[in-house]
């Protein structure tokens, strides 16, 4: 890896919309129609996508909407793009009004690791009953992101990793800063990939004493959302630019079904608080196809991902749960390069 900071091509600033309760997604009638609440899905939203559609969809069926009956869905990120394509698949025609599109989403900037578990609930909320309903959806969502393996735009890709750290494994290690307790969701659906392996000193080039080789999806964000998009309109998707500022705004629709998949904006239009905005930065140092693994270095919160359009390195920072600040800091991102650098 290439770790320097005059490679630094792009830094992005996302939010990731996290309720302590999960995702919401639930019908409600309000102004003569259904809406289908849709969103929350916190540092798992590309991740649970699909299964997370599905199950939106299935309040649309039992809402009274006809087959075939045109729908709208509210908002262009990976929630939306991915609910609006399940419904046409369900045989809906599709209207997406979105105030912003790809790349300005906050899906755009999301780093595309397979994390259905990041940030998608607390331990509190994490009762047996929600536990087996995420299980579904990330089983449900794992299953489609299969099928887009192989395409030439490579949107979805399977590459090896690397866990670095300079002490043992088992230490277990403190949480995120002013962040709540989280579930250890992971061993649910172990079975899903392959596990993952020790290496000895010498089996791998690392300059910390302990690695770790895993094997991990990999989305790649830009291609993902382009094929979304394409797939969309060629199955006769309209892509409306609408801003919707309050509730009310549903009303003037002239659909009967509304999904609202606006992430973290249902925070201001809906006024619902129980989203809280976790800020992360991303830097994106100039492509290295040559580079073909991931790299998570243990407490220090650096993560690397061999992305087409680019190496990405992500450090969380200490105040990022409650931040909706999109100004970059980039001295926070040449630090992660350095640290980065600092590895081999
Ligand atoms: C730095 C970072 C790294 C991440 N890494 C991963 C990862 O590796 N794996 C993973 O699975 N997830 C990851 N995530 C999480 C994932 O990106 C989010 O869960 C996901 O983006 C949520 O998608 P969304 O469609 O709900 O929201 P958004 O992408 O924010 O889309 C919301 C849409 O609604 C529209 N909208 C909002 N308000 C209004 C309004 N009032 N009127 C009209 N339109 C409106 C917006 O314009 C936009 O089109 C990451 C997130 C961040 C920030």
């Amino acid at each position: 890896m290439r770790a320097s900071v005059d490679r630094i091509i792009d830094i992005t600033v996302g939010i990731r919309p996290f309720r302590a309760q999960g995702p919401r997604i639930e019908a409600e009638h309000r102004f003569g129609k259904t809406v289908v609440h849709h969103y929350g899905h916190g540092g798992s939203g590309w991740s649970l996508s699909w299964g997370s559609a599905q199950r939106a969809l299935a309040l649309v069926q039992t809402s009274g909407v006809r087959p075939g009956e045109r729908i709208a869905v509210i908002g262009c990120g990976a929630i939306g793009l991915t609910t609006a394509r399940t419904a046409q698949q369900a045989g809906h025609k599709v209207r997406l009004y979105a105030r912003d599109r790809p790349p300005r989403v906050h899906s755009s900037a999301a780093t595309g690791l397979w994390t259905p578990d990041s940030r998608i609930v607390t331990e509190a909320h994490a009762s047996e009953a929600w536990t087996a309903g995420w299980e579904a959806m990330a089983r449900a969502s794992f299953k489609i992101h299969q099928s887009y393996l192989g395409l030439p735009s490579g949107p979805v890709e399977w590459h090896d990793g690397y866990v670095v750290a300079d002490e043992d494994f088992d230490k277990p290690l403190p949480g995120h800063i002013g962040e709540p307790d989280y579930p250890d969701l992971a061993p649910r659906i172990a079975d899903l990939r392959p596990r993952g392996k020790a290496l000895q000193p010498g089996e791998h080039p690392f300059r910390t004493p302990q690695a770790r080789r895993f094997t991990q999806l990999v989305f790649n964000i830009p291609a993902y959302q382009r094929l979304l998009l394409d797939d969309f309109a060629r199955d006769g998707g309209e892509l409306v630019q609408r801003e919707f500022r309050q509730p009310r705004d549903f009303a003037r629709l002239p659909e009967r079904l509304v999904i609202n998949c606006t992430g973290d904006g249902a925070r201001t239009l809906l006024g619902d608080t129980s989203l809280t905005p976790v800020r992360g930065q991303t830097a994106h140092l100039i492509p290295q196809p040559e580079v073909d693994y991931a790299l998570i270095y243990r407490g220090h919160n650096l993560v690397v991902l061999p992305r087409r359009d680019g190496l990405l390195v992500a450090a969380m920072g200490e105040h990022d749960f409650g931040n909706d600040d999109l100004q970059p800091d980039r001295a926070h991102s040449e630090d992660a390069v350095l640290r980065l650098a600092g590895l081999f």
